[in-house]
C-alpha cells in the first residue's frame, strides 16, 4: 500500500457504491492504480473506513428487506438489459481493463465477455431457482421445497480477471434475490466500477448493489461482520484459505477459489501443430497471469523431443503493452510482480533446472518502464523447485518429462492443487483413463484452458478450492439460496379426523 504521501493527489477518485450512490471515501489511506506498461497513475484508490464499510453493509441489509420480495421477471429483465449494456460498451471496457491491468486489448474484450456469459446466464433465473416437489407423500400431503435467498452477500475479487470475475459473483447473488457487498482488487478497481455503473442504468436498485475497496482490514471486516451471510471469494491460496477459516467460524457460507499450478499432459500421438500452438497460447497469454494459464507441460515419452519447437514458437510471441496491435504477451500487473517472476527465475537457476529460454528484461520499444517479462521456458522441472512448488503467475512455462501416461498421471496428482489439467492426444482410451484418474477439477481434451461455460459451474478441487459449490451455473444457485421444505396438508370439510396421533407417522 502507498503511503498518502505517494498518492498522486490529482489523480481521480475510485469511488465506493453505497446506497445507490458513487460516494467519495473519507479515508486517509489510497493507494495508486498504475498502468503497467507505463508507470501511468490513471486514479486513486481509498482503503474504506469501518464506518462506509458499516454503511454499505447496512444499505444491502435494507435492500433486502424489498429485493428479496421482487418477482422473477422483474429480476431477470434487469440483467437482460445489463448483457446489451455490457455488448454495447464492450470497447470501452476493455480499454479501462488493458489501461490498468495490462492485457491485450482481444484478451480483455475475452475477459469482458466470460463475464457477459454469466450475465445472459442470470437472465435465465427464471429456469433456474427452482424448486422440488413430490404429491402425496401421505394422505393428502405434499412436500416441495423452495429455494430462498439468503440476504447480503460478499464478494472479494482478484486483479487478474477484473471484468470476470465480479461479473461470476454479483450477477447471480442479485438474479436470486441477495443484495451485494462487492470488495475488487485495489490493484485494478476501475473496469470493475464501471461494470457497476452499467449495473445500476440496467435497474439495480438502490442498495442492492454496493462497493467498498480496501485490502486486509476491509476483508476482514466483511468475514467478521453478522449481517453478511455468504462469501465468494477469488484469489490467492495464501488469503483464501484465510477468507474461508475466518468467515466460517463467523458463520456464514465460503466459496473460496484459489491458486493454481496447472499441468497439461502431452502424448506423442497428439496432433503436433495443435498441440504445440494450444501449449504456447495456454502458457504465455495474459503473460501467464491466469489462474487456468498451463504453468507445468508434462512431455511424455518421444513428446520430450518437441522441447526445441516449444521454444521456437514462444520466441515468436511479441511482447509490448496491452494496446500496441500484435501483442501477445503484455506487462505483469505490478513493480512488484516483476520482481517477484524475475527472482522465481533466479531461483529455477540456482536449483538446476535448465533455462530453454529467458524472458527476462525484455527490450519493448517505446515502453522502457513496464513491467516485461518475455516468455521463459525451463526444462528439468523437478517437485522441491521453488518454481514447481510456487505459483509463479507470470509467463514461465515449466516443463518436466515422464515416460509413460500412469506415470504423468501420477506426478499431476501428487500436486496439491487441482484447479485444471490438460490432456493432448488422439487417443480416446488415454483421454478416458485420464479424466477417470486425474484427481483435478477442470479437465480439459485437447483444450488447454478448460473453463466451464455458465450453464455448468467452475469446479476447481484440491488446494485450489475451499468449499463445495463452486462459482456460477448450477451450483451457484444451490450456494446464494437456502433450501427450505414444505410439507403440507390441506383440509375440507370431507377430511375425517382421526383425533390425537402421538405416534410419528404424517
Ligand atoms: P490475492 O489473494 O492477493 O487477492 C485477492 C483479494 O484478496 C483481493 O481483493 C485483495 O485485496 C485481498 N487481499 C489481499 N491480501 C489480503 C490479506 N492479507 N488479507 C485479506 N485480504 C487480502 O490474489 P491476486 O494476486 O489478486 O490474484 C491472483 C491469485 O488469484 C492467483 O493465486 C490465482 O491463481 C488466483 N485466482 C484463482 C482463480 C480461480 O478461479 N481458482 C481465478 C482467478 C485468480
Amino acid at each position: 500500500m502507498n503511503a498518502p504521501s505517494n498518492v498522486a493527489a490529482l489523480a481521480p477518485a475510485v469511488k465506493l457504491l453505497i446506497g445507490g450512490k458513487f460516494v467519495e471515501s473519507k479515508s486517509t489511506e489510497w493507494r495508486n492504480v498504475v498502468n503497467p506498461a507505463t508507470q501511468e497513475v490513471l486514479a486513486r484508490v481509498p482503503f474504506a473506513t469501518p464506518d462506509e464499510i458499516e454503511a454499505a453493509v447496512a444499505s444491502a441489509k435494507e435492500a433486502f428487506k424489498t429485493w428479496r420480495k421482487t418477482p422473477i421477471g422483474a429480476r431477470a429483465r434487469i440483467f437482460l438489459k445489463l448483457q446489451q449494456l455490457i455488448r454495447e460498451h464492450m470497447a470501452e471496457l476493455a480499454a479501462i481493463l488493458t489501461a490498468e491491468q495490462g492485457k491485450t486489448l482481444p484478451d480483455a474484450e475475452g475477459d469482458v465477455f466470460r463475464g457477459l456469459e454469466v450475465v445472459e446466464h442470470a437472465a435465465g433465473i427464471g429456469n433456474l431457482q427452482l424448486g422440488e416437489l413430490a404429491n402425496n407423500v401421505a394422505n393428502g400431503v405434499d412436500t416441495y421445497t423452495l429455494l430462498q435467498p439468503l440476504g447480503v452477500c460478499a464478494g472479494i475479487t482478484p486483479f487478474n480477471f477484473p471484468a470476470m470475475i465480479p461479473l461470476w459473483m454479483f450477477p447471480m447473488a442479485i438474479v436470486t434475490g441477495n443484495t451485494f457487498v462487492l470488495k475488487p482488487s485495489e490493484q485494478d478497481p476501475m473496469v470493475t466500477m464501471r461494470l457497476c455503473e452499467l449495473a445500476l442504468e440496467a435497474g439495480i436498485p438502490p442498495g442492492v448493489l454496493n462497493v467498498v475497496h480496501g485490502g486486509e482490514a476491509a476483508v476482514n471486516a466483511i468475514c467478521d461482520h453478522p449481517d453478511i451471510k455468504a462469501i465468494s471469494f477469488v484469489g490467492s491460496t495464501r488469503v483464501g484459505t484465510h477468507v474461508y477459516n475466518r468467515a466460517s467460524l463467523a458463520g456464514k457460507r465460503v466459496q473460496c477459489m484459489m491458486g493454481a499450478k496447472n499441468h497439461a499432459i502431452i502424448l506423442p500421438d497428439a496432433n503436433k501443430e495443435q498441440t504445440l500452438n494450444a501449449l504456447v497460447g495456454a502458457g504465455f497469454g495474459a503473460a501467464g497471469q491466469r489462474c487456468m494459464a498451463v504453468s507445468v507441460a508434462v512431455l511424455v515419452g518421444e513428446a520430450q523431443q518437441w522441447i526445441p519447437e516449444i521454444v521456437a514458437k514462444a520466441k515468436t510471441l511479441k511482447v509490448s503493452a496491452g494496446t500496441e496491435k500484435g501483442t501477445d504477451v503484455g506487462p505483469v500487473v505490478s513493480c512488484a510482480a516483476l520482481a517477484r517472476v524475475e527472482g522465481l527465475i533466479e531461483k529455477g537457476l540456482a536449483e538446476g533446472a535448465k533455462l530453454e529460454l529467458d524472458g527476462r528484461k525484455p527490450q519493448v520499444p517505446g515502453y522502457d518502464k513496464g513491467n516485461f517479462v518475455g516468455p521463459t521456458i525451463f526444462s528439468g522441472v523437478k517437485p522441491g523447485m521453488a518454481i514447481y512448488d510456487q505459483e509463479i503467475f507470470g509467463p514461465v512455462l515449466c516443463i518436466a518429462g515422464a515416460n509413460s501416461l500412469d506415470e504423468a498421471i501420477e506426478f499431476i496428482n501428487a500436486n496439491p492443487h487441482g484447479n485444471g489439467t490438460a490432456i493432448f492426444t488422439q487417443s480416446g482410451a488415454a483421454a478416458r483413463k485420464f479424466q477417470e484418474d486425474i484427481d483435478v477439477g477442470q479437465i480439459g481434451i485437447n483444450v488447454p484452458i478448460p473453463v466451464p461455460v455458465p450453464i455448468f459451474s467452475f469446479t476447481g478441487s484440491r488446494a485450489s478450492k475451499l468449499g463445495d459449490l463452486g462459482p456460477y451455473g448450477k451450483q451457484v444457485v444451490l450456494f446464494y439460496t437456502q433450501t427450505k421444505t414444505v410439507t403440507a396438508r390441506w383440509f375440507d370439510d370431507s377430511t375425517t379426523t382421526q383425533g390425537v396421533n402421538t405416534t410419528i407417522s404424517l
